[in-house]
């Protein structure tokens, strides 16, 4: 191959490639997380409040620069639209001067974010930032930054054992992390709070380990009296995610929920879904595990067909949010089911609430994490595989 062609070549393969690559070894130097703020989007607002520069990814080539921007980002057939400018490139790196902002859909983010045209003509988002400064981002989504400080620092430290191990096992994916329910909720720069920056400040560079390997430190909000095994959710069979008895969330306020949800809708759910069920006429929680969560369901139809599902499944499909938990029983199915229920979120690992109820006697981060992550020590990000 003639010189340059093959210069062509390395620089497709380099930008096509650099933008998702980020080894285990590069994580472990600069910590940095790559979050998925949006996806599949047809445009998003952006605001550079300061000095800025946008870059061809994966290159020092800037495309655009200038002391001040606003407008909205598009995909085009060919590249992107960055406010009335068309660019030929399928991704870009935007990066601001120390002191200046950049503003995504009006929230404030650290760090750089890089656009990408998707082969589908939508946009992905992606932050890049340091792990610290990614927690600053989460705390106050996870837990009241009005809280005791031992709460908000065995929060931290549970929050960067998980961001961690999701960069661990994410490494040849696009991203580490998502910015929703489904990894960590995380808001950017507008969601930091005093105190949530103090506490990941106090505990730098701490994390959860189990015999010498960080795990996923899972958490939730409410458990209600017993945390869940992961391995019931996930099959994943570690010490610290057995569960523990938990006496100490009753002052949530999500520790009893009552739901009423027509029957309409959880047949399109579970339709969609691929279960073929219309007319449902009963709903029974077959068995529960050690927690008290369902495991099986039985749900009929008057037409004779079923469906058995596991109470995760079931959770998922009708929604996080709509059924808390699948600590529930079935109090009466006519048109709607009608549902008790005790507890918020999967179950596993920290009750955030009964870690605030620990610390309201007294207890410190330490004994809080031991508490609910048994057999895990707190150890440094340096002692452990990344
Ligand atoms: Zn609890």
């Amino acid at each position: 191959m003639k010189t340059p062609a093959r210069a062509i070549l390395i620089f497709i393969i380099i930008f096509l490639c650099c933008p998702f690559c980020v080894t285990p070894s590069e994580i472990a130097n600069n910590a940095v997380m790559r979050v998925s703020i949006t996806d599949d989007v047809d445009s998003v607002y952006l605001a550079l409040k300061g000095r800025y520069k946008i870059y061809a990814a994966g290159s020092e080539n800037t495309v655009k620069e200038g002391p001040f921007f606003s407008g909205t980002v598009s995909a085009t057939r060919d590249g992107l639209r960055i406010g009335k400018e068309d660019i030929r490139v399928n991704a870009v790196r935007v990066r601001v001067a120390r002191d200046s902002n950049i503003y995504l859909n009006n929230r404030r983010f650290r760090g750089d974010i890089d656009i990408f045209r998707k082969d589908n003509g939508r946009l992905m988002i992606i932050n890049y930032i340091g792990l610290d400064k990614y927690l600053y981002g989460v705390l106050y989504h996870e837990v009241s930054h009005r809280w005791p400080m031992e709460v908000l620092k065995a929060q931290a430290i549970a929050a960067r054992t998980f961001a961690l191990y999701q960069a661990r096992q994410n490494a040849l994916k696009a991203y580490d992390l998502r910015s929703d329910i489904y990894s960590q909720v995380y808001g950017g720069r507008t969601s930091e709070k005093w105190s949530t920056t103090k506490a990941v400040n106090l505990t730098k560079g701490k994390v959860l380990s189990y015999k010498g390997d960080i795990f996923p430190a899972y958490y939730h909000a409410t458990c209600a009296g017993y945390t869940e095994d992961a391995f019931n959710l996930w099959k994943i069979d570690i010490e610290p995610l057995k569960g523990v008895p938990c006496d100490f969330c009753k002052l949530s306020p999500h520790y009893r929920w009552m739901k009423e949800i027509p029957l309409s809708r959880i047949e399109d759910r579970l339709m969609s879904a691929g279960y073929k069920i219309r007319g449902i006429s009963s709903f029974s929680v077959l068995s529960k595990n050690r927690s008290g969560r369902a495991e099986r369901l039985d749900i009929n139809a008057g037409n004779g067909t079923s469906a058995v599902l596991t109470g995760k499944d079931f959770r998922q499909i009708i929604g996080p949010n709509e059924i808390r938990s699948a600590k529930f029983t079935v109090l009466a199915v006519s048109n709607k089911l009608c549902l008790e229920g005790l507890g918020w979120g999967h179950g596993v690992g920290m009750c955030q609430w009964g870690a605030y109820g620990m610390a309201r006697k007294g207890k410190k981060a330490e004994e809080i994490l031991k508490y609910y992550y048994p057999g895990a020590e707190i150890t440094t990000i340096d002692k452990v595989r990344l």
